[in-house]
């Protein structure tokens, strides 16, 4: 029987504390572990390679996500670098040209090294697609709601022509977390995460995940993560596990917060457009309905004026604060043409539809009242 991501995330135990039977898991800091012979390795002998709290994590993504396993990493971005290292050298890789600015950065800076040929596309036009798997990549990245646009990608159309062409597919499910969205059920062969941001949901420490449905890639994942030392710790493996405790009733309220947010701002002269998959003008609204359980609790969008506007409208804001992290307890805003997506050039940005007038909102727990209220301080400050 499926459980349902509440369940899995308050019954998550360790299988064995035999001395104590705690309720909570041990977090075992221990870099290694006793042999009984130098012939018999154990369970566990090293902890870059294996660590109860790892696996305790592991386990319950894997359960949220559909997955038969895979490794927890030291940052999101790590997660990626070992993705990419599944690759044979030379392989092509087809992303999104709107994806997250680390992910473009890393993809471009191999393809840069002659590691590998990229092709950055629109992952909604079929004839760029089909052009792009016409060259039988070994990899096709998918990033649903994509991060800042929150465009949609029709997960199980793109994952089935992708994997006909012989690709893995991956998917980032940062944005959705598995409690909206779970991309190996609609076809995909990896999930990725950014543990950092709503998994820990507490914004206090980095961490990564990469996960399978395949058992043998599983193996292979884990074999590169402690042949790359990728591992993520003992204590931060504990800590995400704590925050994953709470993220269905997080995710509940947010994804309350920011659709409310989001109908204001809609409402709201200053403001151009609002990308947010839970409005009906969303171009991806009814695919956002389909393949995910909500819209979720991020939103961007653009304020007339530009840039200068943008700025103003930003030091007016006195609750929600300037930085560039997302998924966590508290209210954050970007502007991700100079922050997190600082990383590709103007014309890639502009292609890509990151214009300087654009704001992404991360919307936290905050009273959504005292968010608008905010907002409108801001927003009023954009008249001079
Ligand atoms: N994927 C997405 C969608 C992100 O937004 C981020 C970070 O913002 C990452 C991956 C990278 O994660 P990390 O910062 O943990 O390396």
């Amino acid at each position: 029987m499926n459980r349902s991501p509440a369940t899995i995330v308050a019954a998550a135990r360790p299988d064995a504390d035999p001395g104590h039977r705690s309720i909570v898991p041990p977090i075992v800091v221990s870099d290694t572990f006793e042999w009984a012979d130098p012939d018999t390795k154990p369970a566990y002998d090293y902890s870059r390679t294996v660590n109860p709290n790892r696996d305790l994590l592991v386990s319950v993504l894997a359960e949220l996500e559909g997955a038969a396993g895979g490794a927890i990493t030291g940052s999101g971005q790590s997660a990626a670098l070992l993705s990419l290292l599944l690759l044979p050298a030379g392989a092509t890789v087809v992303a999104p040209h709107d994806c997250y600015g680390g992910t473009y950065r890393l993809i471009k800076g191999f393809e840069d090294k002659g590691r590998l040929t990229a092709r950055f596309i629109d992952l909604a036009d079929p004839a760029a697609l089909d052009l792009a798997l016409a060259e039988r990549p070994a990899l096709l990245w998918i990033e649903t709601p994509s991060n800042p646009l929150l465009r949609i990608t029709d997960i199980a159309t793109v994952a089935a022509k992708a994997k006909q062409a012989g690709a893995l597919v991956l998917a980032d499910n940062t944005l959705a977390t598995p409690c909206r969205q779970r991309p190996l059920t609609l076809g995909c062969d990896l999930v990725l995460h950014s543990t950092t941001k709503a998994l820990n949901g507490h914004g206090d420490l980095f961490g990564g995940a990469l996960l399978t449905r395949d058992p043998a890639l599983a193996e292979t994942i884990q074999w590169w993560a402690n042949a790359g030392g990728l591992a993520g710790s003992a204590q931060d493996s504990s800590q995400v596990l704590r925050g994953l405790r709470t993220l269905p009733l997080r995710v509940e309220r947010q994804e309350v917060s920011a659709r409310a947010v989001a109908e204001w701002l809609e409402g709201r002269g200053e403001v151009i457009q609002v990308n947010y998959p839970g409005l009906a003008a969303h171009p991806g609204h009814t695919l956002a309905k389909r393949q995910q359980d909500g819209p979720g609790f991020i939103l961007s969008f653009r304020l007339r004026g530009g840039g200068e506007t943008t700025r103003r409208f930003l030091a007016g804001l006195g609750l929600i604060t300037l930085a560039s992290s997302l998924g966590g307890f508290a209210t954050l805003i970007c502007t991700p043409a100079t922050m997190t997506h600082r990383g590709m050039l103007p014309e890639v940005q502009r292609e890509a539809g990151i214009t300087p007038d654009l704001v992404r909102l991360s919307v936290g727990l905050e009273d959504p009242a005292d968010l608008i209220a905010d907002l409108g301080h801001g927003l009023a400050c954009c008249h001079v």
